[in-house]
Order: C-alpha cells, then structure tokens, then sequence
C-alpha cells in the first residue's frame, strides 16, 4: 500500500535550500550518495562478525550506472539495508545533530554568502536534490521487505512496498534536473565525469565502485559497418580501494591528505596540519591525524564529538572514540586502525584492553611533537594553531595537575610586556635581567587592562619584562606549573616583590612614622582588606591593590565566574600606597582619623578603578568624590 507522508518542518527546510541551491559545488551529491553506500555495507560488515548467523559474510560492492534516456543516476549497495520505518526516521527527518546546527546556522545568516559554510555540515542524502527533481530509494534490510521511497523534494515523499534484487541493500535512483543555461546537469551522465568524481572523492572507499563502461576496442576493418559500431562494455573498478592509511607514507601526497580529510570531516578548509602515521613494533597501527584550520563550528557545544575514528583490520568499528585522545588534544581528528585490537569483542571491552592505552599514549606524543616541530619552524603556523586551540594546551598542563608540564610547557605562547608578539617561556627566561628570579606576570581580563595595572609601573621603569595573562585559564596552569627551568612564576600584583634592602629599610621607617596613617585606613577598610602599606611597585599612580600570598584578584574573578561551584571565594587584598606620590605628600598630615578613613575610601575605590574592578558602592564614591569638590571650590 502506497503512504504519503510529510517531511518534518526542518527537513522540509533543509530540502528547499538544496532544490534552490545556493551552493555551487553540486558535486559532491555523489560523495554523500557513496559514502552512505559504504556506511552501509561497513554496518553489514561488522554485523556479520557478530551476528554471523544472520549475516552471512559477502563480497561486497557499489554499483553506479547511468542512463542518458532516462536522465537517472543509479547508486547500488548491498549494505545493512533499510525497512520503511528506518526509512521515514533516517530519510523523513534530520536525525543529526549536524544538520540540525547547519539549520540554524543557515536562519542566522544575514549574509547569504555565509551560505558556503554548507560545506562544514554533512548534509548527507539530502544534497541529491541539488541536481536531482526527484529521488527514488529502493531498500531492503536482511530480514525484512523491500520498500520504495520516493520523493519529488515537496512536501511530501511516498513509501510503497517495493522488490529489490539481493538479500539486503539499497538502491538510490537520481533523477536528474533539466539542464539550464551553463548548469549542465546532464554533464553526470558521462562516463567520464562520473569517474572522475569517484577517483577525486571517493577513492579510498574500502569497497569496489563498479560501472560498466565502454570498452575501447581496436576497429577491425574487415567486420561490416554496422558490426563495427556496436559498443561493448567492461565491468570497470573506479576506486583504488586501498585506504589511505593503509598505502605507504611515501605515496600519499599532502593534498591526498587534505582531501581526505575534507570528506572525511566534512570540512571545506584543507587542515591547518595533518600526520600520516605508521607505528611499527611494540604496537602496531597506522593513524591519520588532522588539526582543522578553524575552530569547528559547534566546539564549544555539547554536540561536538571529540575522539578518533576507530578501525581494527582495516573494518571500521566506530566514530569519536574518546580513549584515543585525551581530553585536552579534543581538537584533534582523524583515524586509527590497528591489527592489534581485537575484532571480536565488545565495544566495552576494547576499552580497556592494554593496546588501546598504549596506542593512544602513542598518538598523544606524535601529536604534541609534530606541534613542537611546527612552532619551530613554521612560527606563522603554529601561532594561527595556539589562537585557535592554545588555550587546551593550557588546560593539559592545569588539569593534570602538572604532570605533563614537562611535556608541554614548551607548547606554551604568552603576550608579554614588551611588544605585541607572542614569547615563550623559553624566550622569556633568556630575556631575563641580571639578578632576576622570578618570571614575573601580571593577569587581568583583557590585555588593554592588563596593560594599564599599576602594579607594572616600576616593571616598566626598570624595563623588566612580564607575562600577560589574559585568559582564564593561564593563571591556573601557571599556578600548576609553579616554575618553569627553576625559576618560579611571580605574580606582579602580590605583596611582595624583590626590592633592595635598602628600599626596604627606607619603607619600613616611613611606615613606622606614618602608623597611624596607614591603621586609620586599615581600620576604615576592615571588611575589605588584610593591610595598608607602602608600596615600592608604583610610578606614577598613587595607589594600587595587591594580594597576600595565595589568591590574586583575579583568580578570584575568575573562580567566582561560575558561583555555586566554589562558593563565594576570596582573595587577601593589600592597599598599597605610593609614598612617593604627591596625593599621599597632601594626606599624610591629616589628623582626623574619620577624615583619613573617609580619604582612605576614596583610595580604595581609586585602586579597584585603576585594575579594572567596579567599584561596589558607587553612590557613595560619587558622593563621597562630590563632597571634596565642594570643599576644594570653596577654597579658591
Ligand atoms: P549520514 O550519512 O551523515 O548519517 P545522510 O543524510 O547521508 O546522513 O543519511 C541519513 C541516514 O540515512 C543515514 O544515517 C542512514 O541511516 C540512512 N541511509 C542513507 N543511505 C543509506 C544506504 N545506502 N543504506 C542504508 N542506510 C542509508
Ligand atoms: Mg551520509
């Protein structure tokens, strides 16, 4: 019985988009045609290995034929197969998350050239219709009917119960558009073009891609004429087979790379870099590794995938496979298959199976060395990769509480003091002055911010180079780093700070004539911090905000980012005066202790300006700020 059935809204919209076809490269309706083919017979595949009752093994191939009469494409597989109901959720709707984010993406878009990022989405099946008026699939799984869905991209598409040749597969029936003006659709139907999209495609693909094709025969001359013209055909192999992790390292090209990995991850940009790895000895397996050169459109969501495609035997077995990456390499994709996983076990039990961990210890090095290789000698390179994902890197060192310091410290790229490009550690603790200890940094919010602390004025005068940290998450690896080549990391907004003896002395005795000045302003501040002090940091700024030992400021930012988690968390916050400003030279003779509080306010608040904070009672800055302007009109 015939049933008509609605495409789900999103589907519908997807499907209009492809009809319409604002995308240029129509090519690749092909590529997603034979990769669901493949899809299909690897299902089939590894069914057969576990199910081997049900699923008798076979030799397994996809058939392409054309018909110019008919304007048809035809795709053939003798895959898993498809019942109607599969058919209405696999085919009726968008199941994938991909194209879901593709929809939406394509709803935002007010330019509609940001339609080319079509290419970063598998829009799988549906891109037939971007050469196609109507789309016929015939499918039968192994123990099931055979049905025909078909569809004229409305609306609507039909299901009906339909006959398919062999125990189980799927047919897919391209009806290709009138040709108008230069879209040659008709252009598909040549031998030629279809055997080129193979071999640019989809050559790797493990299966045989078969089509008959004319055979080139020399004329004979003494056959009648009209003997002569008849055509015969050969059965024609369109794909080498061979994967590309498989063929030796020295016959893959880097472009043959790149377009892998553009199928393969559905990527319209070549990576930023890709390794071709062939380990041999204790384990062996073979791994292509990709770094893309943007950050994929939805890395930060939860519908990213991280991990690495998973084959053992060169079958594959399954995507995203988190063990093979550790979390802070997410950003890496790609591949692995190894001889050395065993093929008859559970997806659970591969898990924990010692070559797995050993394999994917493996991978993680080759990764972190080709990066190190990279920022040698292709600085450029390396620098797009750290602004990208250089912040993950950050995250190995912090979330494995150092121990992968040594690993990959030298990864590591800072804004500094000194000019706008990135050092690291290494370039800095050369730069160090004579009598230095420590690699100074100073964090804040924004680099603008950071910039202007004035904690960095007496680093300035000195010319003494600092770190910039401006992200999140540098304080923390640092702070789980603690050193770096023996020498500590020293944050410019603590306390204390290497100064003279001499200087030291000379703040101490001034301390010591100003006590009450200095406890007044404590006592006024009680709630808001530990001490009161001379400062040896500043220039030209009167006053600033440091921290005891422990947590900076920032940190304290940062952590109270997210509430809840750590719960309200503070930092020990130090008024350092400069003693050698001109507004300290106007307040210190003050003798009303309420007026040195009211004053030491004012400070404080100035302080948390200067660094960036609000200030939390700005009503009372202000008034407190209007009271002295009426005070000093009136004096003049
Ligand atoms: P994707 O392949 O990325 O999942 P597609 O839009 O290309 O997305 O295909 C949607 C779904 O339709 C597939 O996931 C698969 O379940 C089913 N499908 C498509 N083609 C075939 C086929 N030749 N054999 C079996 N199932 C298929
Ligand atoms: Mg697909």
């Amino acid at each position: 019985m015939k049933q008509e059935k609605h495409f789900e809204t999103e589907s519908q919209q997807l499907l209009d988009l492809m009809i319409n076809s604002i995308y240029s490269d129509k090519d690749i309706f092909l590529r997603e045609l034979i990769s669901n083919a493949s899809d299909a017979i690897d299902k089939y595949r590894y069914l057969s290995l576990t199910e081997s009752d049900k699923y008798p093994s076979k030799t397994h191939q996809i058939r392409i034929e054309t018909n110019k009469d008919e304007r048809t494409i035809t795709i053939t597989d003798d895959g898993i197969g498809m019942s109607d109901k599969d058919m209405i959720k696999n085919l009726g709707t968008i199941a994938k998350s991909g194209s879901k984010e593709f929809m939406k993406k394509l709803k935002n878009a007010e330019n509609k050239d940001e339609l080319s990022i079509i290419g970063q989405f598998g829009v799988g099946f549906y891109s037939t219709f971007m050469v196609a008026k109507a789309v016929e699939v015939i499918s039968k799984p192994i123990d099931g009917e055979a049905h025909r869905f078909y569809s004229e991209g409305k609306s609507t598409y039909t299901i009906e119960e339909s006959t398919f040749k062999g125990t189980s597969g799927t047919k897919v029936v391209v009806y290709l558009k009138k040709d108008k003006d230069d879209l040659r659709y008709s252009d598909y139907l040549e031998e030629y073009r279809i055997e080129s999209l193979v071999k640019k495609y989809s050559d790797y693909i493990r299966y045989p891609i078969k089509m008959l094709v004319k055979k080139t025969k020399p004329v004979d001359e003494d056959k009648p004429t009209d003997e002569k013209e008849k055509e015969e055909f050969e059965d024609k192999t369109l794909n080498s087979m061979i994967p590309l992790w498989k063929k030796s390292v020295n016959d893959v090209k880097e472009e043959d790379l790149e377009e892998f990995y553009k199928n393969k991850f559905d990527d319209y940009e070549k990576p930023l870099l890709s390794l071709n790895v062939h380990a041999e000895g204790l384990y062996t397996y073979e791994s292509l590794l990709f770094i893309p050169s943007h950050v994929p459109y939805n890395f930060y969501s939860e519908t990213y995938e991280q991990g690495l495609s998973l084959y053992s035997h060169g079958i594959f077995i399954q995507d995203h496979y988190k063990d093979l990456v550790p979390n802070y390499l997410r950003f890496v994709k790609g591949l692995v298959d190894s001889d050395d996983f065993p093929l008859n076990v559970s997806r659970e039990m591969l898990q924990k199976t010692p070559e797995m961990a050993k394999i994917a210890k493996n991978i993680e090095s080759k990764v972190v060395s080709e990066l190190k290789k990279t920022k040698k000698n292709d600085l450029e390179k390396y620098t797009k990769f750290f602004d990208m994902f250089g912040e993950y890197i950050k995250y190995g060192i912090y979330s494995t509480y150092g121990m992968k310091k040594d690993e990959l410290q030298d990864l590591l790229l800072f804004h500094h003091l000194k000019d706008d490009k990135y050092i690291s550690l290494e370039e800095y603790t050369k730069g160090m002055k004579e009598g230095q200890k420590d690699i100074y940094f100073a964090s804040g919010k924004n680099l603008g911010e950071i910039k202007m602390l004035p904690q960095l004025e007496k680093m300035k005068k000195d010319d003494i180079d600092v770190l910039l940290l401006d992200k999140n998450i540098d304080e923390f690896c640092i702070m789980a780093m603690n050193e770096y080549d023996k020498k500590p990391f020293k944050d410019v907004s603590t306390e204390t700070n290497e100064i003279s003896e001499e200087r030291k002395e000379e703040l101490s005795s001034l301390s010591a004539t100003h006590r009450r000045f200095l406890d007044e302003i404590k006592e006024g501040l009680k709630d808001k911090v530990d001490d009161v002090i001379f400062s040896s940091k500043l220039v030209d700024s009167p006053v600033c905000l440091s921290t005891k030992e422990g947590l900076s400021m920032n940190a304290e930012r940062v952590l109270n980012e997210d509430p809840g988690e750590h719960g309200d968390i503070k930092s020990k916050k130090v008024l350092e005066i400069n003693p050698d400003h001109e507004l300290f030279n106007a307040l210190k003779d003050l003798s009303n202790d309420d007026e040195i509080k009211e004053y030491g306010s004012i400070l404080y608040d100035e302080a948390m300006l200067l660094q960036g904070y609000e200030i939390e009672d700005k009503a009372g800055f202000v008034s407190k700020l209007n009271k002295l302007l009426i005070k000093t009109s009136k004096k003049d």
